[in-house]
């Protein structure tokens, strides 16, 4: 089985988002590139890149997946779908409970 990179995100926490996301479409994934041991309280905001590998099979339909990912943080809130991280303003879509950028917890807006 030939694994490619179809996205290389920015930190460890990313990486498992974008791997649920793909994991929801029955699309394997392999990460590479992290140390698996996330979860440690206060990683710091430099921490490595990740890459994301999906199976050359089914490498479009998780491109897919990932461009559609990256307009929601182009195209912030317009689908009414996304949310906006009050710690640190970044976008993220409706699937994520956590901020893909600093692991901030999804605060429900009364
Ligand atoms: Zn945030």
């Amino acid at each position: 089985m030939t694994y490619k990179n179809i996205y290389t995100a920015a930190n460890a926490t990313e990486a498992h988002l974008i791997k649920g996301l793909l994991e929801q479409e029955s699309i394997e994934t392999s990460l590479s590139g992290e140390d698996l041991s996330i979860g440690i309280g206060g990683l710091p905001t430099h921490v490595i890149q990740v890459e994301i590998l999906v199976n050359e099979e089914k490498f479009s339909a998780a491109m897919e997946i990932i461009s559609k990912y990256e307009q929601t943080l182009r195209e912030p809130i317009q689908d009414g779908k996304s949310w906006k991280c009050e710690e640190c303003n970044s976008v993220n879509p409706e699937s994520f409970e956590i901020c893909w950028s600093c692991q901030a917890n999804r605060l429900t807006v009364a």
